[in-house]
């Protein structure tokens, strides 16, 4: 059945976990992967009497991520007690923040001219988790990760399709890991999406019942139960029934949405203002420092890099995907002085050379420098192509300057007229058949003869000036 009618609106909440090296309010670590409960302290674990006491780091990467998202950052925000029940939440409660949210009114670019506004960004800590045990019947509870500072990003009910909700995610992700704040693992859990969506008929300016689908745990879930729980939406609509308001589940083994439990209000947590912790405040100056020391962003770089090094915009997004891999491809395109040329190299044999995907700039096996070196002997007609696909191999296993391996390894291309015509000489007196059908006027053995040369050369001759030099025995 066709949906066509109906306008999907989404609004998501992403949780992101901040980099820290500590907790929020305690100093036990926020390593990954320990054994269950060793990173506590009586702080997180809530025994009676235990005081919180903020992470100044926390605090400091919480504004960056807020100015990134072109948030205005709020000079005094609250920290306030989100009460609820859960086995893995042993205060009963979780510190967050309510009214006076850290960061308020951004927005993110998805590159195609669209923005999605950004309502708030506040600051929290995770909750412990529980793991099931199927085979001992048994729930057991890990609260290392209780207490893990993270920002919470909720977003306008702006967002159109599943499509436009991918987009918004990786916008989203790919500015948080450039500010630094966050690595945005989803496969760790450090970037949780929760979507809230309703279906409504296109022009309808109201916003009709969501339900709310919580811990998606990649993005491409994320648009499997969108599309999932529209469609059941636009179906309940059409049967001219109410959508009830609750919280949902995605199940992507068996690729279904169903009931969680019915959603909360607000006013369900008793929210009120955290009597441990006073008032968040920071200084005008704190922020603007923060400000003034954000990184250059993706959608500005490409823009930049197509300008400036006469790229395409396929090529700037592949080249600003990763952080270190841009600043790698602006270091060999301004010293080589050919964008073009770099980009193909640094997609090409740069990435394949950073293989298993680990790319950080530490991990390219060849300098900038020596890569540009080599481009810039490719350009003169020094060297050629296959031949500095050579030089780059053995720059990755022993760095160390092109030039030098070209000049040791024999690659050099010889574009000397002398040592060229004394080898189509040599060709021209081995194969004395093609020779003189050549000079017959068959044109098409040209490329034979000049693949002769270059075999003889053993590739170091350049094969431009061996063409021309055939090309001057045509016909005679
Ligand atoms: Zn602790
Ligand atoms: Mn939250």
């Amino acid at each position: 059945m066709s949906h066509d009618r109906y306008e999907m609106v989404v609004g998501l909440e992403v949780h992101v976990q901040l980099r820290t090296r500590t907790k929020a309010f305690c100093r036990c670590a926020t390593s990954f992967g320990d054994a269950p409960n060793q990173n506590t302290c009586p702080v997180c674990l809530a025994l009676p009497g235990a005081l919180p006491v903020l992470n100044s780091r926390a605090v400091e990467y919480a504004t960056r991520a807020g100015l990134s998202l072109g948030c205005a950052i709020r000079e005094r925000s609250v920290f306030a007690r989100k009460n609820y029940f859960y086995p893995d939440l042993p205060k009963g409660y979780q510190i967050s923040q309510f009214d006076k949210p850290l960061a308020e009114h951004g927005s993110v670019a998805l590159g195609d001219g669209r923005t999605i506004g950004i309502t708030r960004m506040h600051m929290e800590e995770d909750a412990g988790k529980s793991v099931h045990d199927r085979f001992a019947g048994v729930t057991a509870i890990d609260l290392n990760r209780a207490g893990t500072p993270l920002v919470e990003i909720v977003s306008e009910p702006e967002i159109r399709s599943s499509r436009e909700a991918g987009a918004y995610l990786k916008a989203v992700r790919e500015i948080l890991v450039y500010a630094d704040v966050s690595d945005c693992s989803m496969e760790e859990g450090s970037l949780r999406v929760d979507a809230n969506v309703s279906a409504r008929l296109h022009g309808e300016t109201a916003l009709r019942t969501r339900t709310e689908i919580k811990n998606l745990n990649s993005f491409s879930n994320v648009e499997r139960a969108l599309e999932i729980e529209f469609a059941r939406h636009c179906a309940v609509h059409d049967a001219g029934g109410n959508v009830r308001q609750e919280t949902m589940l995605f199940d992507a083994n068996r690729n279904e949405v169903r009931s969680a439990r019915s959603k909360e209000e607000s006013h369900d947590y008793r929210y009120f203002p955290d009597p441990d912790l006073p008032p968040l405040v920071l200084t005008a100056q704190y922020i603007d420092d923060i400000r003034n020391a954000l990184p250059e962003f993706p959608a500005a770089r490409r823009v930049r890099f197509m300008r400036a090094f006469g790229i395409t915009a396929t090529e700037a997004e592949v080249l600003t995907a990763d952080r270190d891999i841009c600043s790698y491809y602006e270091t060999v395109a301004t010293a080589s002085n050919d964008g073009k040329v770099a980009a193909h190299w640094v997609m090409g044999e740069v990435l394949a050379a950073c293989n298993d995907g680990a790319m950080v700039a530490s991990a390219i096996p060849v300098a900038p420098q020596a890569l540009a070196e080599l481009i810039g002997l490719v350009s003169a007609g020094t060297l050629s192509n296959s031949a500095a696909k050579t030089v780059f191999a053995m720059l990755a296993k022993e760095g160390g300057s092109a030039r030098t391996i070209a000049e040791r390894d024999g690659l050099l291309q010889i574009g000397d007229d002398g040592a060229l015509r004394a080898w189509v000489d040599e060709v021209f007196r081995e194969n004395p058949d093609e020779a003189t059908r050549f000079s017959g006027g068959e044109r098409k053995l040209q490329g034979v003869l000049v693949g002769l040369v270059m075999k003889k050369s053993k590739g170091s001759a350049d094969p431009k000036k061996v063409s021309q030099l055939i090309g001057e025995r045509a016909g005679k």
